[in-house]
Protein backbone atom coordinates (compact mmCIF):
# COMPACT_ATOMS: atom_id res chain seq x y z
CA UNK A 1 0.00 0.00 0.00
CA UNK A 2 1.42 3.19 -0.67
CA UNK A 3 0.14 6.41 1.30
CA UNK A 4 0.47 9.62 0.84
CA UNK A 5 0.09 12.98 2.91
CA UNK A 6 -0.83 16.49 1.58
CA UNK A 7 -1.30 19.57 3.76
CA UNK A 8 -2.69 22.81 2.15
CA UNK A 9 -3.45 26.70 3.50
CA UNK A 10 -5.25 29.38 1.33
CA UNK A 11 -5.66 32.95 2.05
CA UNK A 12 -8.20 35.46 0.83
CA UNK A 13 -9.34 39.32 1.58
CA UNK A 14 -12.88 39.79 2.28
CA UNK A 15 -14.48 42.92 0.10
CA UNK A 16 -18.19 44.24 0.82
CA UNK A 17 -20.68 43.24 -1.26
CA UNK A 18 -18.97 40.51 -3.20
CA UNK A 19 -20.57 36.98 -3.40
CA UNK A 20 -18.92 34.18 -0.21
CA UNK A 21 -18.06 30.70 -1.81
CA UNK A 22 -16.95 28.19 0.68
CA UNK A 23 -16.96 24.87 0.72
CA UNK A 24 -18.66 25.08 -2.89
CA UNK A 25 -21.51 26.46 -1.75
CA UNK A 26 -22.63 30.11 -1.25
CA UNK A 27 -22.64 31.51 2.12
CA UNK A 28 -25.36 34.54 2.67
CA UNK A 29 -22.75 37.19 3.99
CA UNK A 30 -22.38 40.56 3.30
CA UNK A 31 -18.69 40.59 2.48
CA UNK A 32 -17.13 37.97 -0.36
CA UNK A 33 -13.49 36.96 -1.04
CA UNK A 34 -11.20 39.34 -3.59
CA UNK A 35 -9.99 36.54 -6.17
CA UNK A 36 -9.26 35.91 -9.15
CA UNK A 37 -11.62 32.75 -8.76
CA UNK A 38 -14.70 32.33 -6.88
CA UNK A 39 -12.34 32.80 -4.38
CA UNK A 40 -12.99 29.21 -2.30
CA UNK A 41 -10.25 29.33 0.25
CA UNK A 42 -11.64 26.05 1.29
CA UNK A 43 -11.41 24.57 -1.93
CA UNK A 44 -8.61 26.24 -2.64
CA UNK A 45 -6.69 24.70 0.62
CA UNK A 46 -7.80 21.12 -0.15
CA UNK A 47 -6.74 21.40 -4.09
CA UNK A 48 -3.24 22.28 -2.91
CA UNK A 49 -3.27 19.57 -0.20
CA UNK A 50 -4.27 16.86 -3.10
CA UNK A 51 -1.44 18.53 -4.83
CA UNK A 52 0.84 18.35 -2.14
CA UNK A 53 0.22 14.63 -1.46
CA UNK A 54 1.47 14.20 -5.17
CA UNK A 55 4.08 16.38 -5.06
CA UNK A 56 3.06 18.31 -8.39
CA UNK A 57 3.34 21.97 -6.80
CA UNK A 58 0.15 24.52 -6.18
CA UNK A 59 -2.87 25.59 -7.26
CA UNK A 60 -1.49 28.29 -8.99
CA UNK A 61 1.05 26.38 -10.80
CA UNK A 62 -1.72 24.92 -12.63
CA UNK A 63 -4.55 27.42 -12.76
CA UNK A 64 -2.14 30.82 -13.20
CA UNK A 65 -4.10 34.04 -11.86
CA UNK A 66 -3.28 35.38 -14.59
CA UNK A 67 -4.86 32.84 -17.00
CA UNK A 68 -7.92 34.96 -18.42
CA UNK A 69 -10.23 31.56 -19.03
CA UNK A 70 -9.74 31.20 -15.23
CA UNK A 71 -11.61 34.59 -14.51
CA UNK A 72 -15.15 33.90 -11.98
CA UNK A 73 -14.00 30.46 -12.20
CA UNK A 74 -16.31 28.21 -10.08
CA UNK A 75 -13.57 26.76 -7.90
CA UNK A 76 -15.45 23.29 -7.96
CA UNK A 77 -14.26 22.97 -11.58
CA UNK A 78 -11.11 23.26 -10.24
CA UNK A 79 -11.51 20.66 -7.81
CA UNK A 80 -12.27 18.19 -10.45
CA UNK A 81 -9.41 18.81 -12.16
CA UNK A 82 -6.72 18.08 -9.47
CA UNK A 83 -9.17 15.09 -8.22
CA UNK A 84 -8.56 13.89 -12.08
CA UNK A 85 -5.27 14.20 -11.30
CA UNK A 86 -5.32 11.83 -8.43
CA UNK A 87 -7.26 9.04 -9.87
CA UNK A 88 -4.70 9.45 -13.49
CA UNK A 89 -1.79 8.64 -11.02
CA UNK A 90 -3.56 5.60 -9.64
CA UNK A 91 -4.75 6.91 -5.97
CA UNK A 92 -7.83 6.79 -4.27
CA UNK A 93 -8.99 10.01 -1.71
CA UNK A 94 -8.95 8.08 2.09
CA UNK A 95 -10.18 11.36 3.48
CA UNK A 96 -10.20 15.06 3.55
CA UNK A 97 -10.23 17.34 6.72
CA UNK A 98 -10.68 20.87 6.60
CA UNK A 99 -10.64 23.86 8.73
CA UNK A 100 -12.05 27.43 7.19
CA UNK A 101 -10.68 30.39 10.06
CA UNK A 102 -13.44 33.36 9.85
CA UNK A 103 -14.94 35.79 12.69
CA UNK A 104 -18.56 35.72 11.26
CA UNK A 105 -20.74 34.48 9.52
CA UNK A 106 -21.51 31.36 11.72
CA UNK A 107 -20.64 28.49 9.58
CA UNK A 108 -22.13 25.25 11.43
CA UNK A 109 -25.38 25.63 9.67
CA UNK A 110 -23.65 25.18 6.12
CA UNK A 111 -20.75 22.53 7.08
CA UNK A 112 -22.87 19.69 6.17
CA UNK A 113 -24.15 20.67 2.57
CA UNK A 114 -20.11 21.57 2.25
CA UNK A 115 -19.66 17.85 3.08
CA UNK A 116 -21.53 16.46 0.11
CA UNK A 117 -21.32 19.00 -2.20
CA UNK A 118 -17.64 18.25 -1.77
CA UNK A 119 -17.46 14.54 -1.52
CA UNK A 120 -19.62 14.62 -5.03
CA UNK A 121 -17.25 16.70 -6.33
CA UNK A 122 -14.50 14.40 -5.12
CA UNK A 123 -16.44 10.93 -5.96
CA UNK A 124 -16.30 10.52 -2.41
CA UNK A 125 -18.49 9.93 0.33
CA UNK A 126 -19.36 12.34 2.61
CA UNK A 127 -17.91 10.51 5.55
CA UNK A 128 -14.67 11.19 4.05
CA UNK A 129 -14.59 14.50 4.35
CA UNK A 130 -14.44 16.85 7.49
CA UNK A 131 -15.39 20.63 7.35
CA UNK A 132 -14.71 22.41 10.32
CA UNK A 133 -14.69 26.19 11.25
CA UNK A 134 -13.67 28.18 14.26
CA UNK A 135 -12.77 32.04 15.06
CA UNK A 136 -9.93 33.22 16.01
CA UNK A 137 -11.25 35.39 18.81
CA UNK A 138 -10.94 38.24 16.95
CA UNK A 139 -7.35 38.19 16.41
CA UNK A 140 -5.56 38.55 13.48
CA UNK A 141 -7.09 39.82 10.05
CA UNK A 142 -9.15 36.48 10.27
CA UNK A 143 -10.63 38.28 13.58
CA UNK A 144 -10.98 41.73 12.18
CA UNK A 145 -13.11 40.37 9.64
CA UNK A 146 -10.37 41.74 6.98
CA UNK A 147 -9.58 38.05 5.33
CA UNK A 148 -10.80 34.16 5.80
CA UNK A 149 -8.25 31.49 5.94
CA UNK A 150 -8.29 27.78 5.04
CA UNK A 151 -6.64 24.66 5.93
CA UNK A 152 -6.75 20.92 4.50
CA UNK A 153 -4.85 17.98 5.29
CA UNK A 154 -5.63 15.06 2.68
CA UNK A 155 -4.38 11.22 2.85
CA UNK A 156 -4.44 9.46 -0.75
CA UNK A 157 -4.19 5.71 -0.95
CA UNK A 158 -2.70 2.99 -4.20
CA UNK A 159 -3.27 -0.64 -3.06
MG1 LIG B 1 -7.04 30.96 -3.32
Amino acid sequence: MDIRVGQGYDVHSLGEGLRLVLGGIEVPHTKGCIAHSDGDVAIHAICDALLGALALGDIGKLFPDNDPTLKGIDSKILLRKVCQEVTDRGYSISNVDCTIAMQRPKLRPYIDTMREVLAEQMGITADRVSMKATTTERLGFEGREEGVSAMAVVLICKE
